[in-house]
């Protein structure tokens, strides 16, 4: 395509004056396209329109007559308000330079300023529109940071209540020394932390490896299975391998038969309890809706699932003391401290109901000679299963204690005098037919002799139906060993 270069010719024109208005037709007519601005006429080069026309590189004059000689000049305005130069300018100008003067001069000027500032008006109007759309943008941008501002917040007051609730809860969790509270504040902070719909605290049993229920939440206690072997279900998963997050187990039922209704449940997360190498139980939360663990939360589980460990690792070694000090250590029954305490009480308990209490008293025959022909540590046997053969043959609410050496005491509540001597008779039969190995194809078995006393009947306080279990046992020894005598009753 060819482009045709329009030349259009511009009017050519000198200024003359040196004052401020002189100086503002230059400037506005240096705006114009049309117009050139061939040179400036002034007396003096301090004038404005001197210093103006220096500044713009306008070439100036001093002499009209230098005007009149510039080439292709074809106007000269006269801007200088003195009619003796307007006069001269007419007289002396060559014919074929126009002149423009006096009022004429004045409307250039007057009209150009009003041009000028018209263009100033609509360059300040863009500008300002330009303004207006940079505010309205700032405006959009802080509504949305408001927004952000706002979410952010909530976000932080949200995190501050949950970190609030933690702190409450991990103190919680130390202050309680029963292994059921704690399980129990367990589940509800797995609850309150996470939003946990159903959770649960299993132990670990050792006796049959099995893992035991100790606290649920979500459901009724009855709705989960009590004991869970260590090799199966998400439990036992946990328990080997460490955590686990399963988003969807609803068809997985060998996963998640730790809840009867395992069908239901639609996704679980398991984490172990434990005290360093040592995994003791086992946190488990479920849903029954599908519902995806972020990385954070189950790093919350897991943060759960360790303080709970701390917590719970405490109430079992409280626990465990606590048995330690009221248990006699060779032959596990409780010792003689904790049966005088459990005596009184039990003694109390039957004067205000009314309720009879036997008491049994057994020390082992001819045990000195037992000891003297076959040892200490074969004494310490017969020991133990005397009072194995003991705790078999009592109920939950019986309390058999070892009062010393070889002498075993039974506290019966609500028991009459028949019922104890059938008990008693019963241990001494048993005790009669076990069989102690001694050494290789040597067993022998030992005897033991029993007194029982009863409330009422016999005596009327703890310390005296002692004394008469004691006096009756004695009378059993004496009456040839190895039999139950009953005192007064
Ligand atoms: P009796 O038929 O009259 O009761 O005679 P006994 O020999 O059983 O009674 P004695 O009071 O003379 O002796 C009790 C023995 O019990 C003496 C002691 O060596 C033994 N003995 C006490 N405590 C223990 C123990 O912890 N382990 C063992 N192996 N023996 C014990
Ligand atoms: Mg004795
Ligand atoms: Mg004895």
């Amino acid at each position: 395509m060819s482009s045709r270069q329009v030349v259009t010719s511009r009017i050519s024109l000198a200024i003359v004056g040196g004052g401020t208005r002189a100086s503002a037709l230059l400037r506005s007519l240096l705006e114009i396209d049309s117009v050139l601005v061939s040179g400036v006429c002034c007396t003096g080069d301090s004038t404005p329109a001197a210093r103006l026309a220096q500044e713009l590189g306008v070439p100036s004059a001093k002499e009209l007559t230098e005007v009149f000689q510039i080439p292709g000049l074809d106007l000269i305005i006269d801007a200088s308000d003195d009619p003796s130069v307007f006069s001269e300018l007419e007289l002396q100008r060559p014919a074929h330079i126009s002149l423009i003067g006096g009022a004429g001069s004045d409307l250039v000027t007057d009209f150009l300023a009003a041009k000028h500032e018209a263009r100033e008006q609509e360059r300040l109007f863009v500008e300002l529109q330009v303004a207006y759309e940079k505010i309205r943008n700032h405006e959009r941008r802080l509504e949305s940071s408001k927004d952000a501002l706002e979410k952010a917040n909530e976000e932080l007051e949200s995190r501050l209540a949950e970190i609030f609730f933690t702190h409450e809860f991990f103190k919680a969790l130390t202050s309680f020394t029963s292994v059921d509270d704690v399980s129990s504040l367990i589940v509800d902070g797995c609850n309150g932390i996470l939003g946990a719909e159903i959770n649960c605290v299993y132990l670990f049993n050792r006796a049959d490896w099995t893992l035991e229920l100790r606290a649920s939440q979500g459901r009724p206690h009855y709705e989960f299975r009590l004991l869970v072997p260590i090799s199966e279900t998400v439990l036992g998963h946990a328990f080997r391998e460490g955590p686990v997050n399963q988003l969807d187990v609803s068809s997985d039922a060998n996963s998640t038969a730790w809840a009867l209704d395992s069908g239901s449940i639609a996704s679980q997360a398991a984490v172990p309890l434990r005290a360093g190498d040592n995994v003791f139980g086992v946190m488990v939360m479920a849903s029954s809706t599908p519902r995806e663990l972020s990385v954070v939360e189950m790093e919350r589980l897991e943060v759960l699932g360790s303080q709970a460990s701390l917590a719970l690792q405490n109430a079992l070694l409280h626990e465990e003391l606590e048995r330690l000090s009221v248990t006699d250590r060779l032959t596990e029954l409780y010792n003689h401290g904790y049966f005088k305490q459990r005596l009184d009480e039990e003694f109390q308990r039957s004067l205000r109901f009314g309720h009879s209490l036997s008491l049994i008293m057994l020390d082992i025959d001819d045990f000195k000679e037992f000891n003297d022909s076959f040892g200490h540590p074969c004494g310490d046997r017969v020991l133990k299963s005397v009072s194995e053969v003991i705790r078999k043959n009592l109920r939950e609410m019986d309390i058999a204690a070892r009062y010393g050496g070889e002498e075993f005491v039974v506290v019966l509540p609500e028991t009459t005098c028949a019922g104890a001597t059938m008990v008693a008779e019963r241990i001494r039969v048993e005790v009669e037919r076990v069989s102690h190995e001694i050494a290789d194809a040597v067993c022998v078995s030992r005897t033991v002799s029993i007194g029982v006393a009863t409330y009422p009947g016999s005596a009327e306080n703890a310390l005296a139906l002692l004394e008469m279990a004691d006096a009756a046992m004695y009378r059993g020894k004496r009456a040839g060993k190895n039999r139950v005598v009953a005192a007064g009753c």
